[in-house]
């Protein structure tokens, strides 16, 4: 007996039958972008069909170049393309699964000069114009949509995915927000609607009908100009009847102010708008957006919001998440905790996709852990990420590991991360590694700091020290008074702290105080609390989903300064995907964010500061002190002292622009090699 009997149970499309409702979604990996690359994807690929995935859908391929994501980008419209796409159906195939691929035209979202849109209006997010199509133009479009599906059967996949939504071409089509034509193809909402309808229907003749046609529909826009639920049901239907075997739900265009996949996003927030789609279709639908667990999942399907759950970044962060669902290893598998840090940070930035808790993601035969030719007694010092990672990864080789941790639990500074508004998924990564030790038998020694003389009498072969940072105290005037507070101190909730705050540094740690400062409990956000912090009508009756609906966020009663020396804005450092919706965030709660500070001395009344010439005393009744770290690396010099030599990773090697991810993938590497 399973404890998830919805997401297990087959789902007969007629001409074929799924085994599970588990679809993992489109994710750009880089991979996609270059021939050469493709032995990688499929690799990639075959290990999340192995690992169980019911059906797979690639990153986007685009059907022309003016559908390009970024020049160069995958794409699938001449036939000398197709047997680099049969190493991918191949390899997903002999694994036992199945593959569509996204046939994706980035519109107007098109990082070149070649793009192309139904009006010539540039989107808030490129710096390129598009070329506002002809009426031959979209013709032509149509036509290539209806080609890369022909091709892309031919190529072995078992379906294609219609991308239909995220603000990209045919969405761009359908709202008035984007579409100002006047002809057949704009106008009222039926000849907005009049592209995707062709499109669904064209590619259906060109493919036959025992193909899957998997279309993602806008669903929620998000943004003003969208589309109206009734809309949205209309169009839904038109597709269905023009051909789609499986609608997805698309939800937020990549414009929108409103955060739709990162961590401070509630599990499951968005099933509810699955759930009212799936009332007025027939086909199979899908849910989608932080369903990172299995239970999530369940859920959701047990309530009837939606026939599928489509998972993707999960996928990254464990290629074996639905076996592990089945055999009830729940409690193995390594979730994705929404940080966008490997994943979508690496993809706007060019650089190819990974997981920061999973870094072999997307380097599947390049990072290989192998089992060890000799077994080595190894002790890691430190039980942070770093060196969770390593100790884990060099049992499962097969190495003897001891892992030391002088506090009472493992986690290091996840366990604070853990502990901020928004981040409670980072519990998960200590959930994962606490089992992790368990089933790869690392001895594990916690509540005491481990010496170099212990170390050396211990009869280790290696010796791997991740004692991490250490957190630094600027030399400012009165720093050592009692109203000044360690970050640590706070989190922990060890010090009661004042209505009004200074903080001083402005990182990812100042960050992560001031949302936890500035926040109304502790705890995941429910849904209703993120609807109306971020201004979305969970009526659904506004166009977008947010028209005229002002956000309304919480308020604590505090008055918070987040400070820092440098020139520019505070959070230039943060994610590219996640930092503007902290910056956002704590504007809207009336966080002073300031740079350009002279700190000139903590006193009784306050932080004496100097900014822009002009001195000011910010009356205050505490100081947060988040200035950044230094590693903590003692250890390491005292093993040296002693003849022993030791490796370093994580925090303790180099604490300038650490993070996690940086952390586990050096641990992992280190650990690999052994
Ligand atoms: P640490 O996590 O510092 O772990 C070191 C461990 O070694 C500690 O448990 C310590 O007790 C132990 N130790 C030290 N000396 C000894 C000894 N002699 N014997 C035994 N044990 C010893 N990173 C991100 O990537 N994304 C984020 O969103 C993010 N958010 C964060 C939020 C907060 C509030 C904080 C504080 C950090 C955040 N980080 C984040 C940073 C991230 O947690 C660190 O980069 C990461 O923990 C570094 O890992 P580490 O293993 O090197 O060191
Ligand atoms: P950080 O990001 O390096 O920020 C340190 C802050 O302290 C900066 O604002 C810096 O700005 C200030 N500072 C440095 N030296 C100072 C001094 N001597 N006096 C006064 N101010 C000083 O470090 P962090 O905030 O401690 O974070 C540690 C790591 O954890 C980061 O590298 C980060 O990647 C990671 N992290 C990531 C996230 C995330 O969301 N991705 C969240 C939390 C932490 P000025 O020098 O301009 O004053
Ligand atoms: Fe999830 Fe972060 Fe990994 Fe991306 S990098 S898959 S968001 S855990």
């Amino acid at each position: 007996m399973t404890a998830y009997p919805h997401l297990l149970a087959p789902l007969d499309l007629g001409f074929t039958t799924l085994p599970n409702r588990v679809l993992m979604g489109s994710m750009h990996t880089g991979l996609e972008d270059r021939a050469a690359s493709y032995p990688k994807l499929a690799a990639y690929l075959a290990e999340r069909a192995a690992g169980g995935a019911g059906l797979i859908v690639t990153g986007g391929i685009a059907p022309n170049i003016a559908g390009w994501v970024a020049p160069f980008a995958g794409k699938l419209s001449a036939r000398r393309e197709v047997p680099r796409h049969r190493l991918v159906t191949n390899a997903v195939h002999e694994a036992g699964g199945r593959v569509c691929m996204q046939i994706l035209h980035a519109g107007r979202y098109a990082y070149h000069p070649l793009s192309v849109a139904p009006s010539p209006l540039k989107s808030p997010i490129t710096p390129f114009k598009p070329r506002g199509l002809s009426a031959r133009g979209v013709e032509s479009q149509i036509r290539a949509f209806a080609r890369c599906a022909a091709l892309a059967r031919e190529a072995g996949y078992d379906g294609v995915e219609i991308m239909g939504s995220e603000g990209y071409l045919i969405n761009e089509f359908i709202a008035a927000r984007t579409n100002r034509r006047d002809d057949a193809w704009g106008g009222d909402f039926e000849r907005r609607s009049r592209f995707p309808v062709e499109i669904v229907r064209r590619v259906r003749e060109a493919v036959g009908p025992d193909f899957i046609i998997i279309y993602r529909l806008s669903a929620l826009d998000l943004v003003e100009g969208g589309s109206t639920w009734d809309e949205v049901i209309a169009l839904g239907r038109a597709v269905q009847a023009a051909g789609a075997t499986i609608i997805n739900t698309g939800i937020g265009w990549h414009e929108a102010r409103i955060p739709t996949i990162a961590t401070l996003v509630p599990r499951a927030a968005f099933a509810w708008v699955t759930g009212r789609l799936r009332e007025a279709l027939d086909v199979p639908v899908v849910a989608t957006n932080r369903i990172n667990m299995p239970g999530v999942a369940e859920d959701i399907l047990a309530r009837g919001e939606a026939d599928m759950v489509s998972l993707a970044r999960p996928f990254l962060a464990d290629a074996e998440w639905v076996r592990k669902a089945a055999e009830g290893r729940s409690d193995e598998i390594n979730t994705c905790i929404a940080c966008n840090q490997a994943c979508l940070d690496h993809t706007f930035a060019g650089k190819r996709s990974s997981c920061l808790v999973n870094p072999r993601a997307c380097h599947e035969t390049e990072l290989v852990v192998r089992p060890a030719e000799r077994r080595l007694r190894v002790a890691v010092v430190g039980a942070g990420p770093a060196g969770l990672a390593a100790a884990t990864t060099a049992a499962e080789r097969g190495h003897r590991v001891t892992l030391f941790e002088a506090g009472a639990e493992i986690g290091g500074q996840f366990q604070l991360a853990r502990r901020i508004p928004g981040k409670e998924e980072f519990a998960e990564t200590l959930r994962y590694f606490r089992r992790r030790l368990e089933v790869t038998g690392v001895e594990l020694r916690l509540g005491r700091a481990v010496t170099a003389g212990e170390l050396a009498q211990g009869g280790f072969d290696r010796v791997i020290v991740a004692t991490g940072v250490l957190p630094r105290t600027p030399a400012i005037p009165g720093i050592d008074g009692p109203q000044v507070l360690s970050y640590i101190d706070v989190l922990l909730g060890r010090r009661e702290v004042g209505r009004r705050v200074a903080i001083i540094g402005a990182g990812g740690i100042g960050f992560d105080v001031a949302t936890f400062l500035s926040h109304p409990h502790h705890g995941a956000a429910p849904v209703a609390e993120y609807n109306q912090e971020w201004g979305i009508d969970p009526e659904w009756s506004v166009r977008g989903g947010v028209e005229g609906v002002d956000p309304r966020p919480a308020d604590t009663g505090r008055e918070i300064w987040l400070l820092q020396r440098k020139q520019g804005k505070p959070g230039r450092g943060l994610g590219k995907t996640t930092g503007w919706a902290h910056r956002l965030g704590l504007q809207r709660r009336g966080v002073h964010m300031i740079p350009g500070v002279e700190y000139l001395g903590v006193e009784p009344a306050g932080l004496r500061v100097r900014i822009k010439d002009e001195e000011r005393l910010l009356e205050v009744d505490h100081v947060v002190v988040c200035a950044g770290q230094e590693p903590l690396d003692a250890l390491a010099h005292e093993l040296a002292s002693q003849g022993v030599a030791a490796d370093l990773v994580g925090g303790a090697l180099e604490a300038a622009e650490l993070d996690a991810k940086r952390a586990i993938d050096q641990a992992t590497r280190l650990a690999a090699a052994l």
